[in-house]
Order: structure tokens, then sequence, then C-alpha cells
């Protein structure tokens, strides 16, 4: 098998017998309001939302992040991942529509994840090998229902995630990329119950987060500087990047927090 056929075997099922992209291939593709498919998109579908998807959702609909995820999400239980994912749950309607589309499209449209931002595009990351950042594979989605492959406008992967805003949601997720994609996990090595959790919590449910380092022991177990601590009250970004660095630490033992001296006992965990 070659290095190419390896990785496409190892992608998401949903991913797998499409067309894969590479940097400079191109598709046509538009999408209109006045398109005859328009919004049949959005039903019945897979959409994983990222950290940054459930946060930018929860805080446009006025919702905590745990109003949000028991709202409108659920968490699929595979034994392939050795991470849990969160998806948007459709609707329990026979269309199974998506909660926040309607006759003008979608509701939530700046604010939208990126799944729905990068359609007719699908990404997977083969899993992490020794020695090897792990390069994203690119396919294109070419189904049936969909109008907007026929259309005339061309793109490469890249121009289209340009012009979706993807590249900026990308940079500031980069620190969840790691942790997913981390040399960890090499050799199908798991995570224990409770490091999962913490996983989930972070990355998904900031504002338990919040309470977890701010209504607990959290700050005199580390050393932080003032004025990220700030930061962090206020920005939720802010908040949410400081989750990724520690999950690093909670998770894999990386340095990445300065335990304080006084905190420092034989058999303490993170
Ligand atoms: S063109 Fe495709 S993406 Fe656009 S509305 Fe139609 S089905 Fe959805
Ligand atoms: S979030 Fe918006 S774009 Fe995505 S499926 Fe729902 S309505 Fe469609």
């Amino acid at each position: 098998m070659t290095d190419s056929e390896q990785k496409y075997s190892e992608l998401p099922e949903p991913l797998k017998g499409r067309r894969q992209l590479s940097k400079n291939d191109t598709f046509c593709f538009d999408c209109q309001p006045g398109i005859s498919c328009f919004t049949q998109c959005c039903a019945d579908i897979n959409i994983l939302l990222t950290p940054l998807d459930v946060l930018r959702l929860a805080r446009r609909l006025d919702m905590s992040t745990r109003e949000f995820l028991d709202t409108h999400t659920m968490m699929p239980i595979t034994k392939d991942l050795h991470l849990p994912v969160v998806m948007l749950k459709m609707s329990d309607a026979e269309d199974k529509r998506c909660s926040f589309v309607d006759k003008n499209g979608c509701g939530v449209y700046e604010d939208r994840p990126w799944s729905c931002r990068m359609y007719p595009l699908g990404m997977g990351l083969p899993p992490a090998r020794a020695g090897e950042d792990p390069v994203p594979v690119y396919v294109l989605f070419e189904d049936d229902f969909c109008k907007g492959t026929k259309e005339k406008n061309e793109w490469t992967v890249d121009s289209w995630k340009q012009n979706q805003a993807v590249p900026e949601r990308e940079a500031f997720e980069v620190g969840f990329q790691e942790i997913v994609s981390h040399p960890w996990f090499i050799g199908g090595r798991q995570l224990d119950p409770r490091r999962i959790e913490m996983f989930h919590m972070a990355c998904y449910d900031l504002d338990t987060f919040r309470r977890f380092v701010f209504s607990s022991t959290f700050l005199n177990r580390f050393e932080l500087e003032e004025d990220l601590i700030e930061e962090m009250r206020t920005s939720d970004e802010a908040l949410l990047q400081f989750a990724f660095r520690w999950l690093r630490f909670a998770l894999f033992a990386e340095p990445t927090m300065k335990v304080r001296e006084t905190a420092q006992k034989p058999g303490r965990n993170p």
C-alpha cells in the first residue's frame, strides 16, 4: 500500500470513496438563495462541532455552554475514537432538519460551524504517526441533491477556505488540533475516563471550565501570569486558548503549566 493509499484508508467512513483534492486541484461550486436545492443540505447530516463552534453558537443563542450542549448536541459513542466528539443534533421531525434553518437559510449564518463553512469540502486528519505532523486530506462531497457543484465558479481548497473565513478559525484552534492528533495516542493508547471528562469540559463546556479555574483551588496550584488571569476573566477566547494549553499538561503531562512549589505534593494529580 502506498503512503497516500494508507492515509486514505485511515479516513473517517463518511470521507471514504470521495474525490480527493490536492493543493492545486480545482472544483466548481456556488451556493445562492435562489438555487433550486437551497437548504436541502441542512437536514439529516452529521455536523461535528469544534470547541469554537460550540462557544460561538452558545453565545449567539444567549445560552451557557452547558445549556447549548444539552439542547443542541449529541455525543455519539464510537469505539474507534480516542476522544469524544460533539455533533449538532438535528430535529426529531421526520425530515431531521437542522434546528437553525428556515426558508431564509441558516439562522446562525455568521456563526455557522466549521463543517458548514467547509461544505462541499470535507477534511480528515490521519492518525498521528511517530515523527510526522499529520497532513490533512481534503475530499469533495458530490452529493446528488446539491446543485452547487454544477455551477461555474472555480475554487481550490485554499481559495474556498479563504472565502469562508476558515483559516482564522483554524489558526485559533491549532491548540485543539494538536491535542486531537497528539503523538501520545500513537499505538492506540487510551485516556482514562477522568481525563476524557477533563477534555470534554475544557474544550466544549467553557462556562464549567471557567468555574473550575476561578472557583476552585486551581489558581493556588498553578503559577500563571497576572495579565493572563485578568484576560481569562473577561474573554471567552482567551480562556479557551488557555484550556488547550492546560489540557496538554493534564492529559499528556507536558510542561505547559508551572505548579506552585507549595502545591507540589507527592502523588498529587493535575
Ligand atoms: S447548493 Fe449545495 S450547499 Fe448550497 S444550498 Fe444547495 S445543497 Fe446546500
Ligand atoms: S448550522 Fe446553518 S448551515 Fe449548518 S446545517 Fe444548520 S442551518 Fe445549515
